[in-house]
């Protein structure tokens, strides 16, 4: 989310004749984007505010600025703490800075600047849809910086896609904290899956994901749009955080832990080759080892493709930090996170060796280890062994067959690649 909308900021930026400088000491103009999901990101934007103080005051017309969800609904009291500071903005408001950018060069961002979109995206690319959360997780701080729940129009959203695809996207991630409770706030009302079948009409476009889904507001007309949308990527992200109901009931997640396993029944019944993905937190506040177990449980029944895990910090300014006391020791925590790592990295093995001598359609988007990579349909990063030997390039698509794997990527030979025809975006492989 907050690379979406740094890419965004960075826009306009340019629009006013700004250009991008490798180190913030010597920059005229410096955004700090902020994540404070954990207290431990937000002591590393205060401890770079305290650095970016010295290099103002050597300095003063300098302009700092903090956006992210370091900035609540009031920034009286961190502008009291942090003077050096000249703009305060909440995620997506993007006003106070361009204003304040403005100044420094005596342009007036209203006359100049038209639309907040990368120039120059990469080829998968993020869209942000829906902004704050609603439902108050107990650890979780984030509907308190970054507000209620507050949709983009599916015009507006329709309208971004099909620029970003003029400028070479083939595949956008729709991006939400709770993104398939979209729209419920429009008017009329409309869902995930109405905005899924008008982006999947974007000409040009190739792939769509969305990120991140809560299981309560995953319906079987968004499972079903997933289904039958041919640019929908059959992969889902729907985090469960814990495996035992009395836990997953002080965490205030809304669901018990058979529902989750219904849940996970009725996608992969209606898309029977799905691909699912998870997000656990463990050691939460009272979290014992039998409990703790039926997280392991989870994973062996559902065997996700990937697990994002996290040992539980306390967040001040939760639920569960004036409530539920942090009752699990650090190094049982870390006990119980090398545990569930070891079984889900033997889950994702057997997965991906289940994959080798199969063919995959690879949308190429970069390059490491000295070759050339992409992603399938369901998120696999795939290395091209022999991609000099066809005309494969970054933002193309390759039909590569696996020929090595391990539990975290894929390796594969390109078998044929696709041939950029003029005026043409359908892919076409050679017969
Ligand atoms: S659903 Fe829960 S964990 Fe996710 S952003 Fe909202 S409050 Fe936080």
């Amino acid at each position: 989310m907050n690379k979406a909308d740094s890419e965004r900021l960075a826009s306009g930026f340019e629009q006013l004749g700004l250009s991008e400088s490798e180190d913030p000491r010597s920059a005229d103009v410096v955004v700090l984007n902020t994540c404070v999901v954990r207290q431990g990101s937000e002591d590393r934007a205060t401890g770079l505010l305290g650095a970016l103080k010295k290099a103002k005051a050597k300095d003063p017309d300098r302009r700092i600025a903090v956006m992210g969800c370091m900035v609540g609904p009031k920034s009286d009291e961190l502008s009291r703490r942090f003077p050096q500071v000249d703009a305060w903005a909440r995620p997506q408001e993007f006003d106070p800075i361009l204003q304040m950018a403005g100044e420094t060069v005596g342009i007036d961002p209203d006359g100049c600047i038209t639309e907040l979109l990368p120039g120059d995206p990469n080829v998968a690319t993020f869209i942000p849809i829906i902004h704050g959360c609603d439902k108050f997780c107990s650890f979780c701080i984030i509907p308190y910086r970054r507000g209620r729940e507050v949709s983009r129009s599916v015009e507006e959203l329709v309208h971004e896609t099909e620029m970003l695809v003029s400028r070479g996207v083939r595949e956008v991630t729709l991006l939400g904290q709770n993104v398939d409770s979209y729209g419920h706030d429009l008017e009329p009302v409309h869902d995930l899956a109405d905005l899924l079948y008008a982006i999947n009409d974007v000409e040009g476009l190739e792939r769509i994901r969305f990120l991140t889904s809560h299981p309560s507001d995953m319906s079987e007309k968004i499972i079903r749009a997933v289904g039958e949308l041919p640019k929908v990527c059959e992969n889902i992200n729907l985090p469960f955080q814990a495996g035992d109901d009395e836990v997953l009931d002080r965490m205030r997640r809304g669901y018990t832990r058979d529902q989750y396993l219904r849940k996970i029944d009725e996608i992969r019944t209606i898309i029977p080759d799905v691909v699912m993905v998870t997000d656990v937190i463990v050691g939460f506040s009272g979290e014992t080892d039998e409990q703790f177990g039926q997280t392991l449980d989870i994973l062996k029944q559902v065997r996700f493709d990937k697990v994002h895990s996290a040992a539980y910090s306390v967040r001040p300014g939760t639920i569960a930090a004036r409530q539920h006391p942090d009752t699990v020791p650090v190094e049982e925590k870390k006990r119980r996170l090398a545990e569930l790592s070891e079984l889900q990295e033997s889950i994702c093995s057997e997965i991906n060796n289940g994959l080798a001598g199969r063919e995959f359609d690879v949308l190429i988007d970069g390059h490491s280890r000295g070759m050339l990579q992409g992603r399938t349909r369901t998120d696999k990063l795939v290395y091209l062994e022999n991609s000099e030997t066809f005309e494969t390039r970054i933002g193309g698509f390759a039909k590569v067959r696996i020929t090595g794997t391990s539990p975290w990527s894929l390796q594969g030979e390109v078998t044929a690649a696709e041939i950029p025809a003029a005026g043409d975006r359908l892919r076409v492989y050679p017969v």
